[in-house]
């Protein structure tokens, strides 16, 4: 043995922390957070990300290869450090595990506020969600009767009446209309910064004015127009912050509270059940109701068919509309089957 072949002797296949690996029933997806790329690998091969991280690379190749796989291997080990997935260190110590615990100073981080005939009271809403330190809030319209430039600027105007308030950042949905044009709502987005982003549903064509005016062709008639999964959307949320919570709790649920149009406070809109209205029934209460909370801890792992998918920790999910209406089925609208590795047709 030379000298340099006992430095590699030495040396580990480290695989880069922002890289997730996660084995599903036909594949594994190794999905590089910081570059978007997403790799799909045949899940035979998700045992070598553990024995990476335990042995040195040709510890692997003398026990656990046989000889006619050597090459494959080799040709395996190439792709990972080619693709910027990992590479050789001799101290892989110096770079421990990441902390997959999951924890949020809100108690409630997100909120989904649906409005049609009733103008609810933002004010009061704003301020509870204030107390619990809610970051950010979608803001749904199903017509346009309060979707006026003064309607929506008396919403966006809210957070600016107090100095300190915790919420982050509004998105708007509504409706094309001619009651509003692309000219006034950019003027909206620059006196309310707050305002991140206005989708415009229905319109005429799907484009985007500076990330922060989206115009869609699909429409969105109730809160059942919700919860559609596919391969796009999934790839599109690089976020090791994703993939750590959803490991612990419901990618779409956790911490989150909805008021549906009717005033009802509910986990999601879509849901049937609800914990009392906002006219009678303070949002704190309902927040540390251990009922209303249960849904926060339902993960990909708990759901049949999801638990056997490589994309189940970084893909939302949909509780709202989920397959037979049953609390731990498949999301109703995902048509990905991960026993065959394809996305079927509708
Ligand atoms: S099967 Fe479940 S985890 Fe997989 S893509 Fe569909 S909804 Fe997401």
């Amino acid at each position: 043995m030379t000298g340099n072949d006992r430095d590699q002797s030495k040396k580990f296949l480290y695989i880069y922390a922002d890289c997730l690996i996660t084995k599903g029933a036909k594949r594994t997806l190794v999905y590089n957070t910081s570059s978007g790329e997403a790799y799909f690998l045949s899940s035979s091969y998700y045992i070598f990300f553990e024995l990476f991280r335990k042995y040195p690379l040709t510890y692997i190749y003398d026990i656990y290869i046989d000889s006619e796989s050597k090459e494959e291997f080799t040709e395996f080990v190439t792709f990972l450090i080619n693709s910027n997935l990992g590479i050789m260190l001799e101290n892989i110590d110096s770079f421990p595990l990441i902390d997959y615990n999951w924890d949020s100073y809100s108690q409630i981080e997100n909120s989904i506020i649906d409005v049609n005939e009733i103008f609810h009271d933002f004010e009061s809403i704003f301020n509870q969600l204030d107390k619990m330190l809610c970051k950010f809030l979608l803001i749904r319209f199903y017509s346009d009767k309060f979707t006026e430039l003064s309607m929506l600027e008396s919403i966006a105007s809210i957070p600016y009446l107090s100095d300190n308030i915790s919420i982050l950042g509004i998105q708007l949905m509504i409706p094309s209309s001619n009651n509003i044009s692309e000219t006034g709502l950019l003027n909206l987005i620059k006196a309310y910064p707050i305002i991140r982003v206005i989708y415009v549903y229905n319109s005429l064509e799907d484009r985007s004015v500076n990330d922060r005016i989206i115009f869609m062709k699909q429409n969105l008639t109730s809160e059942r127009d919700c919860g559609f999964i596919s391969e796009s959307s999934i790839l599109l949320e690089k976020s090791l912050q994703l993939f750590i919570e959803s490991q612990n709790h419901n990618s779409c649920l956790n911490r989150k509270l909805s008021i549906d149009q009717f005033g009802e406070i509910k986990n999601c809109p879509a849901m049937l059940n609800s914990f009392g209205n906002i006219k009678s029934t303070s949002l704190l209460n309902i927040a540390e109701n251990e009922i209303f909370k249960q849904k926060w801890d339902i993960t990909k792992d708990n759901i049949s068919i999801c638990k056997d998918c490589e994309y189940r920790y970084i893909c939302s999910d949909c509780r709202g509309n989920t397959v037979n209406g049953e609390t731990h089925s498949k999301p109703l609208y995902c048509n990905y089957n991960p026993y065959e590795g394809i996305w079927e047709d509708h």
